[in-house]
């Protein structure tokens, strides 16, 4: 998102009324050094959530940033998301700094990486920034008794993080200067029946955008078709906005 005016960020908030939502942090937890899970309290029942759904939040006077909502429950009027750490941009400040008992303005975004409801195969490929579609995505796919798994390439301080969500999930470490390197071999040493049985699969790809462009070139040395592929970029190191 680009940076706005404060004037047109107010009169823009005006426009969207209807899609910003009152919320109330009920609880945070630290998931691992750089991960926390925040709980929020509100009445989303006019939003029309499904898996996956985008939000933003302004995080400051002229920023607004996207994150994911990990969970959703309407009746209890609860929803979650996992915030990375990254201690850079002012997102992440906004991030640290959300205590229980705060009021926030949710703002219900378009869902852009969305459940492939024709396919019977999830496979999911991203790093901390998308614990929160896996756990999204991956609770629809136990909740359809479908097939899914996943590979995240993660900083080694936050693999406990993964501890949460209760799935299958598998992490590598992350490498800055080779980025999805170390996934890509994770799978090379899979057992190639596992390319033969989850030829059909949807692969949702997210997180950073060299290690999303890297991995969809490698599934297409593989012969993964274009349409099996599900791409979106969530940042990337000296880019802004997310
Ligand atoms: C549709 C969508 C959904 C998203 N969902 C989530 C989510 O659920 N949880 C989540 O944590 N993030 C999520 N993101 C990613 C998040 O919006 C970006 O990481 C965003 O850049 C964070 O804003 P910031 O102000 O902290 O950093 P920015 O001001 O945007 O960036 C400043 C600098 O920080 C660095 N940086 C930014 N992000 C990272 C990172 N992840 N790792 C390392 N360095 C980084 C870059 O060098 C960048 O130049 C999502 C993004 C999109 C587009």
């Amino acid at each position: 998102m680009p940076k706005l005016p404060t004037w047109l960020a107010n009169t823009v908030e005006k426009l969207i009324s209807n899609k910003i939502y009152q919320v109330e942090v009920l609880e945070t937890k630290m998931l691992s050094a750089n991960i926390k899970c925040v709980t929020f309290k509100g009445d989303l029942t006019e939003a029309n959530l499904i898996p996956g759904n985008d939000v933003l939040f302004r995080v400051n006077a002229n920023e607004y940033r996207h994150y994911t909502l990990s969970q959703f429950d309407e009746n209890h009027e609860t929803c979650e998301v996992i915030f990375y750490l990254n201690r850079q941009g002012p997102g992440n400040n906004f991030a640290i700094n959300i205590q229980k008992g705060d009021l926030l303005k949710l703002i219900v975004d378009k869902t852009r990486v969305k459940y492939n409801d024709s396919s019977s195969q999830h496979f999911f490929f991203g790093d901390e920034t998308s614990i929160g579609l896996y756990e999204s995505l991956g609770k629809k796919a136990l909740e359809m008794d479908e097939e899914y798994f996943g590979i995240l390439e993660l900083n080694g301080e936050n693999f406990d993080a993964l501890d949460h969500i209760k799935l299958l999930i598998d992490a590598v470490e992350a490498d800055k200067d080779s980025p999805a390197e170390n996934a890509i071999r994770w799978m090379e040493n899979m057992h190639p029946k596992c390319w033969e049985m989850w030829k059909y699969a949807t692969f949702y790809l997210t997180g950073r955008a060299k290690s999303v462009q890297k991995f969809k070139k490698y599934l297409k040395q593989k012969g993964v078709g274009f349409n099996q592929i599900i791409t979106m970029p969530y940042w990337e190191v000296g880019r802004v906005g997310g």
